[in-house]
């Protein structure tokens, strides 16, 4: 439908007054993609969407708040409003780009706290987090059912705090391993009857590698054997030193399952916040961190997420990692429907198309084409980042420092006993120097284990493991992430080798890439002496010639390389995946059916 008017002066006159000071000026140039929202049209332009509308209708043109137009119609509009209009340049990086760059304003208002939990196993963190939604949620929401949507937020003197439902230092460096951050406070629980233990000291040193302040709960302070002071005594030498011990960790005694001392840990938590000096803009396209995901057999894809900056509502379309959707409906933690949320609130999106992963940035977009072009830009740095080495090797690390880019080694070390423990950080750190700053993110005895991965991975550090072995599991987790773990049983060789790679002249290392996987399904006779496995590949490529280790029940029972490769009796240089085959491996006859034979390729590390 169209209506004829005369057109009116323009625009610009009837909104001069009240766009004030984010008028823009005149022949200032806006940038508008090939499609958008009228009222997103109206936000470029810093006018009301009204306005766009009734200028839409002086050029004959009916449009609805949150239709989608095109960059041709919508240029009609925009000179009226004294500006020029220049179409968005089609480069998907851009947008990309764009999206990261959208965050906190300087000038932005405060938002409230996240908290995750964290400290040693059973020292109470689960009946923390528990005891503080039960008593400060439930009962003031009548009628409200909490669910565990994986976050909650709860009122404390007409503030708002949100504690991240999954306790732990693993979850929480997960997160910060994917390239987001979203804990502004963690609380280390320590049970006063046990004292600081080896995942207490984790905990500090995840805490501290992310720069997040730290407050101390005593925990089960009604315990009789309970001995704070002994607690307090141990954290100093964790270089958490509490307030009455002169320092400025704030520590307060609880007892998480008694109720008591909780009023006065979530004051704390405020008074952290404030200090940290918490911003978020609350305006415009919301973005955030998915921080749960899972898919409901009758709703589809499900996905917690909270919203760091702006707003998200039903109706945006939205993008995280390489999954896109539409909000369909938004749930928050009390299991209610809401139109929208803000920074730090946590809420469940229906509407993602597949789920998206827990660590993944969210963005709003405009429309679902430029949801979809992050969706083509975040899967083409997904291949980049397989194919690009990361290498966080001691020697990516020495070329590095010749090349005068690394200014800083981040070393996680693990040894059999305390004694290695202190003896080795204490070499490592009087090799500090200004070339190249030593940093001991973590050092504790036990094997290396995911977390230490983890720490590596988001914090790009080497792990040195001293008469010590990894946690079964960690080997490939630590190859997958191309982390290196360089082993030592002579305590001079590992400072040795640190040393030279800080001057430059470290052996080369190696590392894996594994390139095929196949799976035994039968084997028989090859040959007088050997025997082949029949083969399906189910991942990849294999390759004659190339290294392989087969393993059974996750276990490798044997190393060597493909000495035959061969289909329907015929020699052949490479097998694809789904194609059945015939493989030799050298020096094994013993092969069984379901064993899977993984192939790999070794490569110079290199930066
Ligand atoms: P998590 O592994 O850190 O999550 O520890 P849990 O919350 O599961 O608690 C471990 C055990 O300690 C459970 O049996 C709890 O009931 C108990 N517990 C937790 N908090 C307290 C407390 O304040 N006092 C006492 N006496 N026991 C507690």
């Amino acid at each position: 439908m169209t209506t004829k008017k005369e057109p009116e002066p323009t625009a610009e006159k009837e909104l001069r007054s009240r766009r004030g000071n984010t008028r823009k000026s005149n022949s200032e140039e806006v940038v508008i993609p090939g499609t958008i929202t009228v009222k997103h049209l109206g936000e470029i332009m810093g006018v009301g969407p009204i306005d766009v509308i009734k200028q839409l209708m002086r050029n004959g043109v009916m449009a609805a708040i949150n239709q989608v137009i095109d960059y041709d119609l919508a240029a009609t509009v925009v000179p009226a409003f004294g500006l020029v209009p220049v179409q968005e340049k089609k480069s998907r990086k851009t947008s990309l780009e764009a999206l990261e760059k959208r965050d906190q304003g300087e000038n932005a208002p405060e938002r409230s706290p996240v908290v995750t939990i964290m400290g040693h196993v059973d020292h109470g963190k689960t009946t923390l987090l528990d005891t503080i939604r039960n008593s400060r949620v439930a009962e003031r929401e009548i009628g409200g059912i909490t669910q565990h949507i994986g976050a909650y937020q709860v009122d404390y003197k007409d503030q708002k705090i949100t504690f991240l439902d999954t306790p732990g230092h693993e979850a929480f460096t997960a997160i910060r391993a994917r390239g987001a951050q979203v804990t502004d406070i963690a609380v280390l629980v320590v049970a006063a009857d046990d004292g600081v233990m080896p995942q207490t000291i984790e905990a500090i040193n995840h805490a501290k590698a992310a720069n997040v302040p730290v407050v101390v709960a005593i925990n089960k302070m009604d315990r009789q054997d309970a001995n704070p002071d002994a607690v307090k005594r141990q954290l100093v030498e964790h270089n958490l030193v509490l307030e009455e011990w002169g320092g400025d960790v704030i520590g307060v005694p609880i007892s998480a399952k008694e109720n008591t001392g909780i009023d006065d840990l979530l004051e704390n938590i405020l008074v952290v916040a404030e200090i940290a000096e918490l911003k978020a803009n609350i305006d415009g396209l919301a973005s955030g961190v998915v921080i749960e995901a899972k898919l409901d057999r009758t709703k589809g894809p499900l996905a917690t997420v909270l919203v760091q900056a702006g707003t998200l509502r039903v109706t945006d379309n939205i993008v995280a990692g390489i999954v896109y959707g539409k909000v369909r409906a938004l749930v928050n933690d009390k299991g209610k429907r809401i139109l929208e949320a803000g920074p730090s609130v946590p809420v469940e999106i229906l509407g993602f198309g597949t789920l998206p992963q827990a660590g993944d940035k969210f963005y709003a977009t405009t429309d679902e084409r430029s949801a979809r072009s992050v969706v083509e830009e975040n899967k083409r740095r997904q291949v980049e980042d397989q194919k690009l080495l990361r290498a966080m090797t001691l020697e990516g690390v020495m070329s590095g420092i010749a090349g005068g880019a690394t200014k800083e080694l981040n070393l996680i070390l693990k040894a059999d006993v305390q004694g290695s423990v202190e003896a080795a950080s204490g070499a490592l750190l009087r090799l500090d120097s200004p070339a190249a700053k030593i940093t001991i993110l973590h050092a504790s005895t036990g094997r290396v284990n995911e977390g230490d991965i983890l720490l590596a991975n988001a914090s790009s550090a080497i792990i040195l493991a001293f008469n010590i072995g990894t946690e079964p599991g960690v080997e490939e987790t630590a190859a997958r992430e191309s982390i290196e773990i360089r082993s030592y049983n002579i305590i001079y060789k590992l400072i040795e080798d640190v040393e030279k790679a800080l001057k430059g002249i470290l052996e080369p290392t190696y590392l894996e890439h594994v390139t095929g996987r196949a799976l035994v399904r039968g084997v028989f006779k090859a040959g007088k002496t050997g025997n082949a496995a029949g083969c399906i590949v189910d991942d990849g490529r294999i390759t004659r010639g190339s290294y392989v280790r087969i393993k059974r029940d996750g276990k490798i029972v044997h190393e060597s390389t493909i000495s035959s490769l061969r289909r329907f009796k015929e020699d052949t240089n490479e097998v694809g995946v789904g194609f059945e085959c015939g493989i030799s491996v050298g020096n094994f006859n013993d092969f069984e059916e379901g064993d899977t034979l993984e192939v790999y390729r070794r490569e110079k590390a290199k930066i």
